[in-house]
């Protein structure tokens, strides 16, 4: 790339969650640097966030629509290059439109919207342009899952038969959001957050770490969801039999209720020759069995590890890498995909490597279903092809 690029960020105000987690994820390498925002609904506290990260006032914004109208008519080598939405739920489809039609690449936060037709109209603005698109379903960006795809791919656990997919969560135990919590306000209340509580707030990611290692889809799925905490709207607990595509079978359970758990996210893949298991709070380790008994840990950073995991580790092993630079990964790969378009150039395949809006229709689809699922008690189809053609990554 012949030069750093700059981006805007639309969300992530004073004493939001996600923000700032992209804002490290998309600078951990000096390839971008943050140039605008519309941080907050509310001028002041927007002008506060962009006095806190060094941004030129005249580029701080009380609303994305004037951002996206005021960035769009600069001159195209003062443009921002990428746009971040890191907003509740319910405005990722008017901000993600708002930027994608003034011609600006976007990287938005899951779940992609709050509907599939949304999610579909999304597809088709992004399949109609040139504009790069990815979602941040930023587990993918782990070394050792991309370790386990990379297992999964060379067929070294045979024909998979069983997925097992769970986050578990405890800090919605009680009704924090009554005592005006934030980040629960707006996930417990379905004009915000959507169809959907603990699954589109972490369903989404296990549903895409599933499909991102196995490369399978979902075909069909039943599933209980439950509102343990009284008077919440959405459910905080929920349990899936899901059937993916080729008779695989598996389970996809997640829990905001389950009292004392921090990220639990774990996954177990289980094939004719072998199976492997990881878990969030050992990201740096995956373990490989077969049906003899022996296990293997593999663990990151190591020469012998697969070529797309190596790629994704930037310190030594046992010198511990996490969640920025998980995201991180992603951001990388986005950032030179843009730098590339930019030049003119084609860009790398490996550098494909991150979720797309096609990813993001999908997770609202499976969303959508697995709702349905729960009001019918019945099984439901879940077979489903997001419209436009295919920037099919994962
Ligand atoms: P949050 O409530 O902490 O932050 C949301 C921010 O958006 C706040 O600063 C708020 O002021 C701002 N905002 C609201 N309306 C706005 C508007 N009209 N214009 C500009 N800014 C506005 O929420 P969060 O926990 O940071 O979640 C934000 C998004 O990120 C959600 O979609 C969530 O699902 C997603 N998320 C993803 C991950 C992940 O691991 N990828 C983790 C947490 C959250």
């Amino acid at each position: 790339m012949t030069r750093r690029l700059t981006y805007g960020m639309v969300g992530g105000g004073p004493g939001a969650f996600i923000g700032d987690v992209h804002r490290m994820a998309a600078e951990l390498d000096g390839l971008a640097r943050i140039a605008a925002g519309a941080f907050s609904s509310d001028p002041e506290r927007s002008a506060a966030k962009g006095a806190e990260v060094g941004l030129d006032p005249a580029r701080v914004y009380g609303s994305y629509a004037e951002m996206a109208a005021s960035e769009a008519a600069r001159a195209p080598e003062r443009r921002l290059d990428f746009v971040i939405v890191a907003t509740p739920n319910h405005l990722h489809f008017d901000v993600a439109r708002a930027f994608l039609e003034a011609g600006f690449h976007v990287v938005c936060d899951k779940p992609l919207t709050t509907t599939v037709a949304d999610a579909e109209a999304l597809c088709r603005l992004v399949g109609a342009g040139d504009r790069v698109f990815a979602l941040t379903h930023n587990y993918s960006g782990y070394p050792m899952i991309k370790d386990a795809r990379a297992l999964v791919r060379e067929g070294r656990l045979g024909e998979i038969r069983r997925i097992q997919l769970e986050y578990f969560q405890g800090w919605l135990s009680t009704a924090l959001e009554e005592s005006g919590h934030p980040q629960a306000a707006w996930r417990t209340d379905p004009a915000r957050a959507g169809v959907a509580g603990a699954l589109g707030d972490i369903g989404t990611h296990a549903h895409h770490l599933g499909r991102y290692v196995t490369g399978l889809e979902v075909e069909a799925l039943c599933g209980e969801l439950t509102t343990f905490v009284p008077g919440r709207r959405l459910e905080d607990d929920a349990s899936l039999l899901v059937r993916w595509s080729g008779g695989v079978q598996g389970t996809l359970t997640v829990s905001q209720v389950a009292a004392g758990e921090e990220n639990g996210l774990a996954l177990r893949v289980f094939g004719s020759e072998g199976s492997i298991a990881w878990r969030h709070d050992d990201a740096e380790t995956l373990w490989l069995r077969t049906p003899d008994g022996r296990a293997r840990a593999r663990r990151r950073g190591h020469g012998w590890i697969s070529p797309a995991a190596a790629g994704a580790s930037r310190v030594p092993p046992g010198h511990p890498e996490g969640f920025i630079e998980g995201f991180a990964n992603l951001y990388r790969n986005v950032i030179r995909t843009i730098g590339a378009l930019n030049e003119g150039r084609r860009p790398d395949e490996a550098d494909l490597d991150f979720p797309t809006v096609r990813d993001g229709a999908r997770g609202v689809h499976f969303l959508e279903r697995a709702v349905e699922s729960g009001r019918r008690g019945a099984w439901v189809d879940a077979r489903y092809e997001p419209p436009g053609p295919g920037e099919a990554t994962s």
